[in-house]
């Protein structure tokens, strides 16, 4: 069997004003297969696919594998000219019996709201009607009926954070080819949950929910099934919940269990979704909570969302509110960063810190600072171990407040605690982190937390689902619709 495999993936917020461009993918590397491909957490489902095949004796080519930081929507002729390349790659090295894509299916581009179901529709008609294609999706996708004609499989990550990526691949792997050789004929059933929002799945209602998924994969006729999250910042026409089932065969029964699944889904609604507090809300929490370190999540401000990462609303009220014993970080400011690997460790200076990428970082602060430790690359675990860098970095304290910052000249949300610690600060022996992140610092943050306080304050993204300035996409979902499967909801929005 000949397989064929190419990776292009990013999240796009539609209401970022940066645009995802060249720098974009080339800072996470744009890797070509043919040349044989590097070790990294991006490539590592591909490798896995290139051992299995080796092992089966099939032939694996790998196109273009690549991925870009989250931010606004990519620029028409980058994502045109990576498509073409993966494409003309299908066309050229074929024929393949198989094709599998690590895709992210949140993907816009200019002039292309649905890069995933562009890819898949244009990649059908290079390989033929017979080729089994499959592909591997971020929970946080748009689930668009032009993906789900062209593909024969697709199978979202089931955990958020997202731990199983790998157990997900290897899935894919296994029933692409499987449907290949014409031992199993996936037949998806899909179900819209007209819902918006963001679902943990370390709550205990989601993690039923999950383990739930994985069970009714035991039985011997049911080939999948994923719940697409979708991502609630992007304005596009399939942005929402949706149920994936694939049976072997039966849509009658591939219908149902979506359907099934989608109710139960609905119906924890309340329990489930995502409910942030207020930046002056989750500070008087702080000042009342018990000894031990306050974890705040600044989630409006997440890079892996694709905010900016630079914003100050939260540093700016522990200033004026006098909170200190805190640290702040990674705010991105490669500006500031590099101002004080200028000056020195011990420096003082007065530096204007974050507030530059757009409306939604807020305004820059002034600030008099001492430099307390700098690094020329600071590197930390990623929520599922491996390793991504922050460029350089600088832990500033500012005068007499005993607040503390870490600013990264590369844009990444923070995943452990070791933002802080690689220059030497002791954020545990603190009374509060402020992180920016979603969800994704969770386990390692989590055993050296009193509490943790999922902040959802002003920024890039907005926490009220019921706020987001939808345009294309319809209003009725859940939360801006009490019921919008009813005739009618629309009326009054
Ligand atoms: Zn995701």
């Amino acid at each position: 069997m000949r397989i064929f495999t190419a990776a292009l993936m990013t999240e796009t917020n539609t209401f970022s004003p940066m645009p995802t461009g060249w720098a974009a993918f080339e800072e996470f590397g744009i890797q070509r297969g043919r040349d044989g491909l590097t070790p990294t957490a991006i490539t590592a489902p591909l490798l896995m696919w290139q051992a299995a095949a080796e092992r089966g004796g099939h032939e694996i080519f790998h196109s273009v594998v690549t991925f870009a930081q989250p931010s606004g929507p990519t620029v028409r002729t980058v994502y045109e000219t990576l498509r073409d390349e993966i494409l003309r790659d299908a066309a050229e090295q074929g024929p393949f019996d198989a094709v599998l894509l690590l895709l992210h299916g949140a993907m816009v581009a200019d002039g292309y709201d649905d890069c995933e179901g562009d890819l898949l529709t244009r990649m059908r008609a290079v390989v033929g009607p017979n080729v089994a294609i499959g592909a591997e999706l971020d929970l946080h996708c748009h689930v668009s009926k032009a993906m789900t004609e062209a593909a024969d499989l697709l199978i979202t990550f089931k955990e958020y954070p997202h731990t199983d990526g790998m157990e997900r691949a290897q899935e894919l792997y296994d029933l692409t080819l499987a449907t290949a050789r014409g031992e199993v004929r996936p037949t998806l059933g899909l179900h819209d949950c007209r819902m918006v929002g963001l679902y943990f799945t370390q709550a205990p209602r989601m993690r039923t929910f999950v383990d739930g998924m994985g069970m009714l994969e035991a039985q011997s006729d049911v080939l999948s099934v994923s719940l697409a999250h979708g991502f609630p910042w992007a304005d596009v026409a399939d942005n929402s919940a949706k149920v994936l089932v694939y049976t072997d065969g039966d849509a009658d029964q591939a219908g149902r269990l979506a359907r099934d699944l989608g109710q139960t889904f609905w119906d924890m609604r309340d329990d489930v979704a995502f409910k942030g507090v207020g930046v002056d809300e989750a500070l008087d929490r702080v000042e009342v909570a018990a000894p031990g370190l306050v974890v705040l999540a600044d989630t409006a401000d997440n890079t892996g969302g694709g905010a900016p990462g630079d914003s100050t609303f939260i540093l700016a009220r522990l200033l004026e509110r006098g909170i200190g014993s805190a640290a702040l970080g990674p705010l991105w400011d490669p500006v500031a960063v590099g101002l004080c690997h200028e000056a020195g460790v011990g420096a003082a200076l007065t530096l204007r810190v974050g507030g530059k990428a757009c409306a939604a970082s807020g305004a820059p602060l002034d600030l008099k600072v001492r430099v307390r430790g700098l690094i020329d690359e600071l590197r930390t675990p990623s929520y599922n171990a491996d390793y991504v860098t922050l460029g350089a970095a600088a832990w500033i304290e500012i005068e007499g407040a005993d607040v503390h910052v870490v600013l990264c000249a590369r844009r990444m949300q923070g995943f452990s605690p070791m933002v802080f610690t690689e220059l030497g600060l002791d954020v545990a022996a603190l009374r509060v982190a402020v992180v920016k992140t979603y969800n994704h610092f969770y386990a390692a943050f989590a055993p050296i937390a009193a509490e943790i306080i999922h902040v959802a304050g002003p920024g890039a993204i907005m926490g009220d689902m019921t706020a987001i300035p939808f345009e294309r996409r319809s209003l009725d979902f859940w939360p801006r619709c009490a019921d919008p499967f009813a005739e009618g909801c629309l009326r009054g929005l």
